[in-house]
């Protein structure tokens, strides 16, 4: 499997919560992880900021109210991989083409959905909504995350409904397993719905590589470097 693993981690989903589900490398229904790039707080507040979900100042504000109450913290990143796991029994059905293959895949979605629920309508409760006549846009800005403490799970179980809303099936896609890719999910934003690997620098380029070999064992060239 060391084949299908990242040597560093890319942010290539296209959106915050493929990017969350990107988190585990290879990225296999009950397989066993190489690479789980979330294991502590700090990794996580680190990847929470690299891909944009909290600013600078969130920053702050959760990390000094995690190193004050590491218990909270913990809570936060156990929130955190839930939400994942959730989103993943959620979207690599579809993103696979197995959402139609049976009652397994359709059992785990239906707790997928409830545990994804229950921790929305626990983010909704620590959301505010702040009248802003100032705004070009709406009458009140939706603020979500008024708990420094939870702020990175509660963002992200509220983008990850957005995304159950609001994506475009045929552009949700998932590496492919089958032909030695990783398993991570991505939204083909590609003008022709072409793009097949999670990052061409990584999946892409060792299933050429692999490709290469297999062409030269059947035509029974061999090459050596060096
Ligand atoms: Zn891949």
């Amino acid at each position: 499997m060391t084949d299908s693993s990242h040597a560093e981690y890319r942010i290539v989903g296209g959106h915050p919560v493929l990017d969350l589900v990107n988190t585990v490398t290879p990225r296999l229904r009950g397989g066993d992880p190489e690479r789980d790039y979330l294991t502590s707080p700090s990794e996580l507040i680190a990847w929470a900021h690299r891909i944009g979900l909290i600013d600078l100042r969130d920053y702050s504000a959760v990390e000094g109210t995690w190193r004050s109450a590491p218990e909270l913290a913990a809570k936060a990143l156990n929130a955190t991989l839930e939400i994942r796991e959730a989103a993943y029994d959620v979207f690599a059905p579809r993103a696979t083409g197995a959402a139609v293959a049976g009652d397994g895949v359709k059992r785990s979605e239906g707790s997928a959905f409830e545990r994804l629920m229950l921790r929305w309508s626990a983010a909704a409760a620590r959301s505010m909504l702040i009248p802003d006549p100032g705004r070009d846009r709406g009458i009140a800005e939706l603020v979500v995350g008024t708990s420094p403490a939870q702020l990175i799970p509660d963002r992200l179980v509220v983008a990850a409904v957005e995304l159950v809303r609001g994506v475009e099936l045929r552009q949700l896609r998932a590496c492919p397993v089958a032909d030695g890719g990783c398993g991570w999910l991505f939204l083909d934003r590609s003008r022709n719905g072409s793009r097949r690997w999670c990052a061409m620098e990584d999946c892409g380029t060792r299933a050429k590589i692999r490709k290469l070999g297999e062409r030269r064992r059947a035509t029974g060239v061999q090459r050596f470097e060096g």
